[in-house]
């Protein structure tokens, strides 16, 4: 019988048990051995899970306090000094490279952050320095091997890859990947080693940067890692799992190493059907096909994977059937939700629930003809019956687009006088990305509430006695565009879904976006068109306090789309160019209301840029930055558009940026190093741009000295009038007192600068 197989399991738990263990953790309000014996129940129950769900490879080592890749960190003794010299215990000094430390032992930022691939995971970016010592000195993975066979379970050890890990890291000094070649390939073999005396039967390697766009001596790499690795495997079988993408610049090299199983993935892996027909299988591997996916949370169409199965058995004598990439992607289960309507509910399948899929599909997959079976009907009849709501007007709306709803008529250039003659700012203006803190009074508000203990107005007036307080602050502290705070969102995206038709929403489907911090997306199910006015009271309010400008804070339409588990009946684009008219008439009615500068944040933007560079523009740009543009393109000249994107890689895609046509962006800039700022200068990037100067992802204050420095820097690249001053994301998740220091310190660095130029 055919056999199933998991790459990963969410680590979070069904109710974020290791987010609040972990937090308390961070507050001391819980011991190391507490959170431990968390971390340790939930490792169980997810084993147990997905053992009782009848999963023949079940992973270990998919567990993680913070971040896979901060693990590989620890496990191969990739610690840059500076947090070694904290002197704190392994779990400590972890945590301290994941969130940076302040305190008595020291001062240390954080390590640098990404997104995982095209994902809205964030992984911990290793530091490589020409004194890194790689080598072997954690036991993580081979504790928890031994962890679960104590209870009977016999998993397969799950770490990233020597590749991937190599290529995702960051390099300080002279040295770069292939000099750690052979330390790196000298690790993962003694690792192998251990797993073979230990008598485990098969190890799971991760390499998802084997489906990005490889150069010759980047397989050269690849290949000569796996040689060397590979020898060391002892009786250990070595599963290669790759996801998110097909695996075209290697494919020929894999099937020659000497891999037990091969992990590929077929939904978003485009041309591995075609690599398998054309190049074949090698018969003594197993291929591990990826044919539920792992990203999405709608059921799977068994016939549909049966068909795709069939066909692979021409070409595969041996199949483990699995989900495209790790369900981490997904929430938990469906069982959380307890108000989705039932004949809703039909259509989903999160974490859990996937297993179950699983499971169903290894015996229909066993039968000759399994459309008498149960779980076969009751499959075929959901699809039968999909009938999510249509909108004709919204359909019509779409396809009626002409060229003048993308075009802001008047230039950028001329813009940015009119504006400047309407707002007045200084040289260097002063703002930040839009929340504020999230305190225990905001949050209290939101509960009271959802538990229907008050009413909208009451809820409403509790919301505005905090903008009130919020622009007090602002005004105290001195920024020259203010915001209202965002206090009525806990989410910038479930906020305005809660606004739109077509959106559906869950309780408790929180999927882990980086360390403690989750997200909840909520769901498009139907065309999309906003029911009512979705932020203009709050912005009308806020400006009304106060002479400074107020910025209307708005998410865009790729963002709300990227951060949504989204349809696939209809295309991304026209899901982004529906959900961009709702955004345009919220920006008509916000400049309706007064406010004389809007942002559009697209936080997302660049994290749904496809993989490979051919498919960015047919895939993705070429109707991304539209849909942005539709927000904006009928707003007038005198009101000031701006951006925010949540990461500053975006150097292969300046112009682009350009294009969206705002006029001013702000991005995150302070944990990766300026090097945006030469190629910002070198495209002739016209947006005026605020590179953040502080990083809100972590609790530490940055001093005044430290911002005027960094200003400084900026300043040697842009030119003054280009440039604004801000935090480099919302401060949604930092505490009051941190936040008001900060700021204050962030406006003295601009004042100080700014005397300086004059
Ligand atoms: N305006 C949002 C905020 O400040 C932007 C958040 C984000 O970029 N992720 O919270
Ligand atoms: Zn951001």
């Amino acid at each position: 019988m055919m056999k199933t197989s998991v790459i990963g399991f969410p680590r979070i738990g069904k109710l974020r048990e290791l987010k609040f263990a972990t937090e308390k953790y961070f507050r001391s309000e819980i011991s190391q051995g507490e959170l431990l014996k968390t971390a340790k129940e939930l490792r169980k129950a997810h084993w147990l899970m997905q053992k009782s769900a009848g999963i023949d490879w079940i992973p270990s080592g998919d567990f993680s306090f913070y971040d896979q890749m901060l693990d590989m960190c620890m496990l191969f003794n990739v610690i840059p000094s500076e947090y070694q010299a904290l002197g704190l215990d392994a779990l400590d000094t972890y945590f301290a490279m994941a969130r940076g430390y302040q305190g008595k032992d020291g001062d240390v930022k954080a390590l640098a952050m990404k997104k995982w691939m095209n994902t809205n995971y964030h992984y911990l970016v290793p530091e490589f320095s020409d004194e890194t010592e790689i080598r072997l000195v954690g036991t993580a993975p081979f504790d928890m091997y031994q962890e679960a066979k104590a209870d009977q379970i016999e998993t397969k050890p799950v770490l990233i890859g020597a590749f991937t890990f190599l290529k995702l890291a960051k390099y300080r000094g002279k040295k770069g990947p292939q000099d750690f070649l052979l330390a790196i390939a000298k690790a993962y073999g003694d690792i192998l080693e251990r797993f073979h005396e230990q008598g485990v039967q098969w190890v799971q390697f991760d390499e998802p940067i084997l489906v990005t766009d490889l150069s010759a001596a980047d397989v050269w790499l690849f290949v000569t890692l796996y040689q060397k690795i590979l020898a060391q495997k002892g009786s250990v079988q070595v599963l290669l799992q790759t996801y998110f993408g097909d695996v075209r610049d290697v494919y020929s090299e894999i099937i020659k190493l000497d891999f037990d199983g091969i992990g590929l993935d077929f939904l978003e892996g485009k041309q591995n059907m075609a690599l398998l027909k054309q190049q074949g299988f090698p018969k003594e591997k197993v291929l591990f096909a990826g044919l539920i996916n792992g990203k999405n949370i709608w059921r799977c169409n068994y016939k549909k994977v049966l068909e795709q199965l069939k066909g692979l058995r021409q070409y595969v004598d041996s199949i483990v059937l699995g989900t495209s990439c790790s369900l981490l992607h997904v929430p938990y289960t469906l069982e959380n939700e307890e108000k989705l309507q039932a004949d809703i509910r039909l259509y989903f399948s999160f974490a859990k629930e996937k297993l179950k899929e699983l499971a169903e599909l290894k015996q229909l997959a066993s039968l000759a003809d399994p459309s008498q079976e149960r779980a076969w009907i009751e499959n075929e009849k959901i699809f039968a019956t999909l009938a999510n709501s249509r909108d004709a007007k919204v359909q019509a709306q779409v396809a009626a687009l002409t060229e003048s709803d993308f075009v802001r008529p008047v230039l950028r250039a001329t813009r940015k006088q009119i504006q400047q003659e309407k707002l007045q700012l200084p040289l260097l203006p002063t703002t930040t990305i839009g929340s504020f803190p999230q305190t225990q009074a905001v949050k209290k508000n939101r509960t009271k509430y959802r538990k229907g203990e008050i009413t909208k107005e009451m809820y409403d007036q509790e919301v505005y006695r905090l903008i009130a307080d919020c622009i007090r602050l602002q005004e105290e502290i001195g920024l020259d565009v203010l915001v209202h705070g965002e206090y009525e969102r806990n989410d910038m995206v479930e906020f305005f879904g809660e606004n739109l038709a077509g959106y559906i929403f869950t309780e408790k489907a929180w999927v882990q976006s980086y360390g403690t911090r989750c997200v909840k997306p909520p769901i498009i199910f139907g065309d999309v068109k906003r029911i009512r006015p979705i932020t203009v009271s709050y912005s009308k309010y806020a400006q009304s306090l106060t002479d400074q400008p107020v910025k209307g804070m708005l998410t865009g339409p790729v963002t709300i789309l990227n951060w949504s588990f989204s349809r696939e009946d209809i295309s991304q684009k026209e899901m982004a160019f529906q959900i961009a008219l709702a955004i345009r008439d919220e920006v008509a009615d916000l400049v309706a209301a007064g406010l004389k500068v809007i942002q559009i944040d697209e936080a997302a933007l660049k994290e749904k840029l496809p993989i490979r560079k051919e498919d960015w523009y047919r895939d993705y740009l070429d109707w991304a930055i539209l849909a942005f543009r539709l927000c904006h393109a009928h707003t007038p000249p005198d009101i000031q558009i701006h951006t925010h994107m949540c990461y500053s890689e975006f150097e292969a895609i300046i112009q682009d940026i350009d294009k969206m046509d705002a006029d001013v962006i702000s991005f995150e800039a302070s944990r990766s190093k300026l090097e945006i700022l030469d190629g910002l200068v070198k495209e002739h990037f016209q947006t005026a741009v605020g590179p953040g100067v502080y990083d809100i992802h972590s609790p530490r204050v940055p001093s005044t000295e430290e911002m005027v420095q960094t200003l400084e820097n900026m300043l040697e690249k842009l030119p003054a009038k280009q440039l604004w001053v801000n935090p480099d994301c919302g401060l949604k998740t930092r505490g009051i007192s941190e936040t008001t220091t900060a700021l204050k310190n962030l406006v003295t660095a601009a004042q100080t600068v700014r005397s300086a130029l004059k």
